[in-house]
């Protein structure tokens, strides 16, 4: 193993591998199974807690998908044309009620019930029509345009397994099955408080030494993007009596705690040691940057993360890992963790020792394949490096710089949260 001068720090024996860390988690999360009915008007974002089977074929009847004329295959001439007489209109939502009979053909628009005796239609533009007759050559095929009863979802077929987090398609999917009510996991609680006594709320002035409470909303915004229930319980000093009062109020309440600061080795940093007196600490330490300290455990039931104070810290742990716990303990079913290799057109500065994930720009060259660039300062204060960027560049525990042109993964945030 090389490590570059100065770098040692980066190699702490009691850190966790991310891997690990994600596996620890992983493993003391129990997902919930209570669930609840939710008008399917409500459902975006949530989770599905049982599976769906259809009730019903979608679509319900053979039916047009084009405007034309419906036929029989069997009248489409093998050579030359043929003339059919047209005996009726089929509309969308208005069937035509009698069967046909060879030789015969109905108007039909698009989504119409194919009717009875035919299996075919032929493009409006694909025939000539005089009068009641139209023309039909051989070109078309028996069955075109005709969409099947029950090509898109059988009746009896598992159309969605519980665990499926429901976007629009998915609501889309089960209104086309006329299911109004959606038995889904039960909203996530997820308490959280910000400590440090240099926060200010953003209704108060700045003092010497303040900062503005950024955290919250970044916390508040990941959160509300996972769609749960979201109890803040406000700014908490540095002092012992406070965080052990916010910690049994938040236990009380929620599945999930998340608090942000006072979790390093501070003289003001009560976070890991409360966690200690009223529950449990699985790991505090994790071997990436940004995010070291990152505090895991448990009070009674309820799972805790302590994430550090920096503002990029906050924002990387929690994607790393808050955002699969919880996603985790709302029931989802695990998604795949995307990576996408791309060169990088930036040079990045990195000693190896921890995973990092540094802030990065995915966009298309002028030859529009994918590059990554770098957003240039990395601290774990410069916030608007997550702004800038779209995705983390994740470096490898023993990569070191990459030079311009290096191939490199990205983790793109949409998706994310
Ligand atoms: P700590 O982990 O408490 O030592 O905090 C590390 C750094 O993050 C310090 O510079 C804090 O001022 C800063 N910080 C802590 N909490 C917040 C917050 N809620 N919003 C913005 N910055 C914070
Ligand atoms: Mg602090």
């Amino acid at each position: 193993m090389t490590t570059a001068p100065g770098c040692m720090d980066d190699y702490d024996t009691n850190s966790l591998s991310v891997a690990e860390a994600l596996r620890r988690i992983d493993s003391d999360v129990q997902p919930l199974t209570d669930t609840e009915a939710v008008p399917l008007c409500n459902c975006l974002g949530r989770i599905l807690g049982e599976d769906i089977i259809s009730p019903v074929n979608v679509p319900a009847h053979h039916n047009s998908a084009m405007d034309g004329y419906a036929i029989r295959g069997s009248d489409i001439p093998l050579s030359g044309a043929r003339e059919l007489q047209v005996v009726g209109t089929a509309w969308a939502g208005k069937a035509f009620p009698k069967p046909t009979h060879p030789g015969e053909c109905v108007r039909i628009m698009t989504g119409a019930v194919v009717p009875e005796g035919t299996d075919t239609v032929i493009m409006q533009e694909h025939a000539v029509r005089h009068d009641d007759v139209i023309q039909i050559n051989s070109n078309n095929k028996p069955g075109q345009h005709v969409r099947q009863a029950g090509e898109d979802l059988a009746i009896g077929q598992i159309v969605m397994q519980a665990g499926k987090r429901l976007l629009p398609a998915e609501l889309g999917v089960l209104a086309s099955l006329g299911i109004a009510k959606i038995k889904l996991v039960r909203c996530l609680r997820v308490a959280f408080f910000t400590t440090g006594d240099e926060l200010c709320s953003l209704d108060e002035p700045l003092g010497a030494g303040n900062i503005y409470d950024s955290n919250r909303y970044t916390i508040t915004g990941m959160l509300t993007r996972l769609g749960v229930e979201i109890i803040d319980l406000g700014i908490i000093k540095d002092e012992r009596e406070a965080i052990r009062t916010a910690f049994i109020q938040a236990a009380d309440t929620a599945d999930a705690i998340i608090t942000s600061g006072g979790v390093s080795v501070g003289e003001a940093d009560f976070v890991k040691e409360t966690l200690e007196h009223l529950g449990q600490v699985n790991f505090w330490k994790i071997a990436m940057k940004p995010g070291r300290p990152l505090a895991f455990g448990k009070i009674n039931n309820s799972l805790f993360f302590g994430l550090p104070g920096n503002p990029v810290s906050v924002m990387a742990t929690f994607y790393q890992f808050v955002q699969p716990a919880l996603r985790r303990l709302m029931g989802q079913a695990p998604s795949p963790n995307l990576l996408v290799k791309v060169p990088c057109i930036s040079r990045l500065k990195k000693a190896p020792g921890r995973m990092e994930f540094q802030r990065g720009i995915l966009e298309a060259n002028t030859n529009g394949e994918l590059v990554v660039r770098s957003t240039g300062e990395q601290g774990s204060g410069i916030l608007s490096s997550m702004s800038q960027a779209n995705c983390f560049i994740v470096l490898p525990v023993t990569c070191g710089n990459v030079e311009p042109g290096g191939l490199v993964e990205v983790q793109l945030f949409e998706g994310l949260v």
